[in-house]
């Protein structure tokens, strides 16, 4: 095993690899001021070494640390990027891995693209993500693995001292949550019955729409758009956020609905909740991305991932692209610009998707009816709102001849560099505590 690269290693024998050396806590730190990542232990150089050289998923990442589940054979991983305007936060991911590398990357890409977010929707929070490496010798749907798990997460989120906030997210539920919480106070997205916020999916349905406004708005500067009403609508899902879209959508006199799900009942429901409405929605499988090919004015990913590519880009009919699904260009890079020079407008789902976190973000400052605090992020005027920042976006975009994308990382890597008001760039303190003070051992 030692002449093999520890990236290449699946995480089981990583596992093997690290009871062998008897590390049980391990992490990797960037120095500025030498411009280096620093392992805890000498063994490890060869990842510290590997993140310090990619520059497609780092980008001076202020901490990783990583501990080992005391059963279950998990990994238990809190990637930090940056924390400038607060703690770093982020949903845990709860997710299988080939190998370790997939596993670092992920965890790297994740937690810069909560940076944007964050950033972006005027959060005074920075960016992170934890990542659990799913083991498949368990049975992670076992309500006492996932329980033990998750208190276990908690503990090692006590440990790493508040420079990480968790939050739920793919594979992770609001009972996980509940778990995290008996053991930290860093945490969010916890349920109601503990003074949490809930299921964001309403909210965030509200800011996807929000992003289709916006971008009616700035499309009719430049491409005769106009408002929502008697558009066509393909929506890809019909889940939590996809149907209270949907329903805002036909509030909003849209003209025709057209959605997909791959589970007959997510479909015969949706038909029965809008029978009478100008709607059609019909069953695919897996890998049938149909639904992006309909003709229709505005194309709404509420769905998986990665589904805007090279191979679906072409046959896209849709003027904008504004959906709630996460990650959803395959090559951020490169998708963007594709779906930039076919004249389709964009709207950034880091942009648009944010009021899960947004709902979570003030858990900690109480509750209020129609949440100023909340609402303000769906309003035409505040200047950090979802349409305020879609329309400016894509103003740049058009103006400076660039994706909007792109434009939308260059505000929020701008916005994600100012400290915050009261704590300054506390995390980063944390972080060097955590160092200093062996967190490892
Ligand atoms: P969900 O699981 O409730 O709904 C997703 C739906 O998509 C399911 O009904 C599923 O069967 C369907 N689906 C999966 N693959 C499909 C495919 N290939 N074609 C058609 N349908 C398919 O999830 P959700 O909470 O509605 O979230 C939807 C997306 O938005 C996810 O990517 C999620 O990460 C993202 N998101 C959600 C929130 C939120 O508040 N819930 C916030 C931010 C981002």
């Amino acid at each position: 095993m030692s002449d093999q690269s520890l990236l290449k290693l699946f995480p089981n024998d990583f596992i093997k690899f690290l009871k062998k050396e008897k590390i049980s806590r391990f992490y990797f730190v960037y120095d500025k001021k030498s411009k280096k990542v620093k392992a805890s232990h000498p063994v490890l150089t060869e990842i510290a070494q590997f993140i310090e050289d990619d520059n497609r998923d780092f980008e001076e990442h202020e901490g990783v640390f990583v501990q080992l589940s005391s059963k279950y054979d998990t990994l238990l991983g809190a990637f930090i990027h940056r924390t400038n305007r607060g703690q770093a936060a982020g949903g845990v991911r709860y997710w299988s891995y080939e190998n370790m590398e997939n596993y670092i990357r992920d965890g790297l890409r994740l937690a810069k693209g909560m940076t944007h977010k964050n950033a972006l929707a005027g959060l005074w929070w920075g960016g992170g993500k934890g990542v659990m490496a799913h083991n498949p010798n368990v049975d992670k749907n076992d309500p006492a693995v996932r329980e033990f798990l998750y208190k276990e997460y908690g503990k090692f989120m006590t440990s790493i001292k508040g420079c990480y906030v968790t939050a739920e997210d793919v594979g992770t539920s609001v009972e996980d949550m509940g778990n995290i919480f008996t053991n930290t106070r860093f945490t969010t997205c916890i349920p109601h019955s503990v003074g949490g916020s809930g299921n964001p999916s309403i909210p965030t349905a509200r800011g996807v729409v929000a992003g289709m406004e916006a971008a009616m708005e700035a499309a009719m500067h430049y491409l005769n758009g106009e408002t929502l009403e008697g558009k066509t609508i393909a929506v890809q899902g019909l889940g939590h956020v996809a149907i209270p879209t949907i329903n805002l959508l036909f509030e909003k006199n849209v003209g025709k609905i057209i959605a997909c799900d791959i589970f007959p009942e997510a479909v015969e429901n949706a038909k029965s909740e809008f029978s009478g409405k100008n709607f059609r929605a019909y069953l695919v499988d897996n890998n049938d991305n149909s639904i992006l090919s309909e003709e229709c004015d505005i194309l709404a990913p509420c769905a998986t991932g990665a589904v805007l590519n090279k191979n679906t880009i072409p046959s896209i009919k849709a003027k904008i692209i504004c959906g709630a699904a996460n990650n959803q260009l395959e090559d951020p890079m490169n998708d963007d610009t594709r779906l930039f020079e076919k004249g389709i407008i964009y709207v950034p789902d880091f942009l648009t998707n944010r009021m899960g976190i947004v709902n979570c973000a003030d858990e900690q400052a109480g509750y209020v009816n129609d949440d100023p605090i909340i609402e303000r992020h769906l309003s035409t005027d505040w200047e950090y709102s979802i349409h305020q920042t879609t329309l400016k976006v894509l103003e740049k975009s058009k103006a400076e001849n660039t994706p909007p994308g792109k434009v939308a990382i260059r505000i929020a890597d701008k916005l994600s560099r100012e400290n915050n008001p009261i704590y300054g760039h506390r995390s980063q303190l944390v972080i060097n505590s955590l160092v200093e003070s062996g967190w490892e051992r």
